[in-house]
């Protein structure tokens, strides 16, 4: 069966903790701390395999997680950072945040791309050591893994993608034009699985066709089998619509037309302007005059109209380099853009927190909502503690250590992460 849609469970792996370790040596009676930092855990990065076709293996598989960072150790060592989880998902795949249904990614080229961040190892106490309390028993525990629900939805890569009512002859004109080989038959939905087919121009250029099984009335409403395979022409930069010019199952070519391109219009106003072309296939089936009214009938609506025997690929050639010619002038294949992150600190009316001075050190509590900033501060990067620092200013931490009496070199301790307080 055909999985072009999948939900799944992501979990990137934790930081590994902080170690607390004393410098110890013969001879000297009290080292330094030097408990090392966690390793980082592992991301989930999602990569593009032009060999897989489907999502189906997500139907079986659904909890994927990365592996946690190695604690740190003693003199300083650091933990081992875990390796990543790299799942691959077919070219065109878009992940989208499940709860929201935000578009994180759009794994459409060579470039992988971390979906779910793995945590960040928590410091040792080599970086506790502060002038009032030379021995710092603190150390970090690593922060956790980015946890979601992501949702995959395939939506394939074509240039030109066929459209019509069931029969026409799509996938008959897709086998005659390139080397792909769908299905074909006398009966409606013989095409269940979209199909790739590359067109060769001689002189390296070629494009790609998408088979798409064919749509029927009221698909764009979600009513029988269509509208959910719409969405693989959805970025097609232009759409070849294939009728049945012979009426050969006693419907009337124009009104399938009609039919088709309404439910375009219910899928996306996108969809509905996207460039078309119509192709009149089975012209072996019908009088020449026939040919000839329908293809004016288009001409006069702004169409450039292919008469064409898919069967034994007449006019096939033609239609090919014209096709071809259009493509030049179009822009190239819909890339989905990544929407932003809603932003994760809490909003100011929020941030609430308190002051407490126990023994000399100044606690600051009950603020939750700052974790999040804690996990990501790096001690060792200038930039990075300018943002810490920025953030407890503006939420008045900085205020409220003043007010209950701290001063310069005093400790400060923000959910057990101690620091010198300097003003
Ligand atoms: P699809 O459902 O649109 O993909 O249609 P298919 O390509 O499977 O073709 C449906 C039927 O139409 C098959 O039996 C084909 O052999 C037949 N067919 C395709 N092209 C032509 C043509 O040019 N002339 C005639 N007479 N039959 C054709
Ligand atoms: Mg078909």
């Amino acid at each position: 069966m055909f999985v072009d849609i999948a939900k799944i469970h992501l979990k990137a792996g934790k930081g590994g903790d902080g170690a607390v370790s004393f410098h110890r040596e013969k001879y000297v009676a009290a080292g330094g701390p030097d408990g090392g930092d966690g390793g980082k855990g592992g991301d989930i990065v999602f990569k593009a395999d032009s060999n897989l076709s489907t999502l189906a293996d997500f139907r079986y598989k659904r909890k994927y997680s990365a592996l946690p960072g190695d604690n740190g150790g003693t003199s300083r060592r650091t933990g081992k950072s875990a390796e990543d989880l790299v799942i691959c998902v077919p070219v065109g795949t878009l992940v989208k945040d499940a709860e929201t249904g935000r578009i994180i990614a759009d794994i459409s080229d060579e470039e992988p791309v971390v979906i779910a961040k793995g945590g960040n190892g928590g410091w040792g106490n080599q970086h506790f050591a502060t002038s009032t309390r030379q021995i710092p028993r603190f150390a970090k525990s690593g922060a956790p893994g980015e946890e979601l629900d992501v949702t995959l939805e395939l939506k394939l890569l074509a240039d030109v993608g066929l459209i019509g009512f069931p029969n026409v002859g799509k996938s008959t004109l897709v086998s005659v034009v390139s080397q792909a080989k769908p299905k074909i038959a006398n009966y409606h939905f013989t095409t269940l699985t979209p199909v790739l087919g590359v067109v060769s121009m001689g002189e390296g250029t070629s494009f790609v066709m998408a088979d798409i099984p064919g749509l029927i009335e009221g698909a764009g409403e979600g009513v029988g089998l269509g509208h959910e395979f719409l969405r693989h022409v959805e970025r097609c930069r232009m759409l070849l619509h294939v009728l049945d010019i012979s009426g050969s199952e006693g419907r009337d070519p124009i009104d399938d037309f009609e039919k088709i391109n309404k439910e375009l219009a219910v899928f996306s106003d996108e969809l509905k302007d996207r460039p078309q072309i119509v192709v009149g296939n089975k012209c072996d089936l019908t009088s020449e005059e026939e040919v000839q009214r329908i293809k004016t009938h288009f001409e006069d609506m702004g169409y450039k109209f292919f008469p064409i025997m898919a069967a034994i690929a007449e006019g096939t050639e033609e239609l090919i380099n014209h096709i071809a010619a259009r493509l030049a002038k179009l822009p190239p294949i819909k890339k989905f853009e990544a929407e932003a992150k809603p932003e994760v600190v809490a909003p100011k009316t929020l941030r609430t927190f308190t002051v407490n001075e126990r023994g000399g050190v100044y606690y600051v509590e009950d603020c939750d909502w700052l974790m999040e900033v804690m996990n990501n501060v790096d001690p060792d990067d200038y930039e990075s503690l300018q943002y810490f620092e920025r953030v407890i200013r503006e939420c008045g931490i900085i205020d409220a250590l003043e007010k209950a009496g701290i001063n310069e070199g005093d400790t400060v301790n923000i959910l057990d992460i101690e620091f010198d307080f300097v003003n």
